[in-house]
């Protein structure tokens, strides 16, 4: 006999899957970055070394750790070493002899992560967190053998993949370092490489997101000591957080975001030090979202004003002008592995000389400025000039591809408060002047207001 369901029993289940639909939509919303319909999303959280600078500390990162596993991701953590524990390892190895092998180098400065990563995991399976700690070489994470600054050339994610599956285990990586390939050595990545540990670990699991736990609470249009009314950017684009890590708004390595410009890592910047227990679950977290400029609807002009002090600026004054001459200056001093920033070269008057200005790091200045003079024979050039009271101020933003007149409104409002600018650079997406170092904090403030980003 076909029984028909009751009319009450059919209302129940009606009702039933309407709630069902409602709670994973609530659920949803309360998670707004779990990726849709994938109910064990993967997470790389990474924290750095004030993160876990003690073992309270470390305990603290557990708890966000157990967080992240109880909303159903699968977690991989990413650590650097103890606060102050590279530098100290650094030290050790300077003092034992200051030329050293490099690679020994990467066999000393490595033992920091191992360090934390063991801690850690310790903390988790207390807490009853199913956890296990990995260094590089047992992933492994292979890298080329530039000791001391290694690149990664792969990551093995499907071992992880298979812990989270098989146990829902949590992987604790050390982050900084890997292994070389052909000799099985330990490398390291670089100092601050745990955060590109993070990316290239996000992408070999495909992470939904790689969350950088930090000590500030996310990326600011500018440096909040200089200018109060900074605020913290909700999502910025790879580019210019490229343009603002490589003009020292030193919240990641460099190479980190490159990374997760190429792989399409979504990177969310945020504080460590937020409570893991007031954090709610059902409010988006606070923190600055890297991600791809497609993903950022308001785009506006100007995103960021970056700064630095540590400029000097080197002017060769009446050297000739033809050709060879900018490979005779910028030849030794690259030999030299001296940095130089901007260039900036005078159309001559006459058609015979000319004057050359630019920029290296003010630690570089003696060294660059004893390599032109001993160069100066096959330069040939009248005087060198130099100073180290300079600063670069850069003013960054994608909008500038599609807007004219970015710069010259700036050059006017600095102008108006007499600041002199003795040179400037341009590319698509930034702007840079050099200016007078007493005049940095001014400028800095005078263009954030110019550009509209003092928060109301
Ligand atoms: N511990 C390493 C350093 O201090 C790597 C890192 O923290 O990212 O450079
Ligand atoms: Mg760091």
């Amino acid at each position: 006999m076909l029984r028909l369901p009751h009319p009450t029993g059919m209302y129940t289940r009606l009702l039933g899957l309407a709630l069902g639909a409602l709670t994973f939509h609530v659920g949803r919303l309360l998670a707004p970055f779990c990726a849709s319909g994938n109910v064990m999303a993967r997470l790389v959280m990474k924290f750095g070394g004030t993160s876990v600078a003690d073992l309270d500390r470390i305990r603290n990162v557990a708890r966000h750790v157990k967080r992240e596993v109880d909303a159903g991701y699968d977690v991989a953590v990413i650590v650097s070493a103890m606060a102050g524990a590279t530098n100290q390892l650094v030290e050790w190895s300077r003092q034992a002899a200051m030329l050293h092998d490099a690679r020994e180098y990467d066999a000393v400065v490595a033992t920091g992560e191992q360090v934390t990563a063991g801690l850690l995991a310790i903390v988790l399976e207390g807490m009853g967190v199913n956890a296990r700690s990995w260094q590089g070489w047992q992933l492994p994470i292979l890298t080329d053998n530039a000791h001391g600054s290694a690149r990664i050339l792969g990551v093995n994610g499907a071992e992880l993949i298979k812990r989270f599956k098989e146990h829902g285990q949590v992987a604790v990586i050390a982050g900084f370092q890997g292994m070389h390939k052909e000799t099985g050595r330990v490398t390291t990545l670089g100092r601050g490489g745990s955060d590109t540990s993070a990316v290239a670990i996000a992408a070999a699991i495909g992470a939904e997101r790689c969350d950088i736990y930090t000590d500030v609470d996310g990326v600011y249009t500018t440096d909040p000591r200089v200018v109060p009314k900074a605020h913290r950017m909700d999502k910025i684009a790879y580019e210019e957080m490229l343009e603002l890590a490589s003009l020292g708004a030193k919240v990641m390595q460099v190479r980190s975001v490159e990374l997760g410009m190429v792989h399409n890592v979504r990177i969310f910047v945020r504080s460590s030090f937020e409570k893991p227990e007031d954090i709610d679950p059902s409010k988006p977290p606070s923190g600055t979202l890297i991600c791809d400029e497609g993903d950022i609807v308001e785009q506006q002009v100007v995103t960021g004003i970056a700064f630095s002090k540590d400029e000097a600026q080197i002017s060769i004054r009446r050297v000739q002008d033809k050709p060879g001459v900018a490979a005779a200056i910028f030849g030794p001093l690259a030999d030299s592995n001296i940095n130089v920033d901007m260039i900036v070269q005078n159309v001559s008057g006459d058609g015979a000389t000319t004057d050359l200005t630019f920029t290296v790091p003010s630690a570089d200045y003696e060294r660059a400025r004893v390599t032109l003079e001993k160069a100066k024979g096959s330069i040939g050039y009248a005087r060198l000039d130099g100073a180290t009271d300079v600063a670069k101020v850069s003013v960054i933003g994608i909008g500038m591809r599609s807007h004219a007149g970015v710069a010259a409104k700036a050059f006017k409002a600095l102008a108006e408060q007499n600041i002199n600018i003795l040179a400037i650079t341009t590319s698509e997406i930034k702007f840079s002047v050099l200016i007078k170092a007493t005049q940095t904090d001014l400028a800095v403030r005078t263009l954030h207001t110019l550009y509209g980003l003092d928060k109301a």
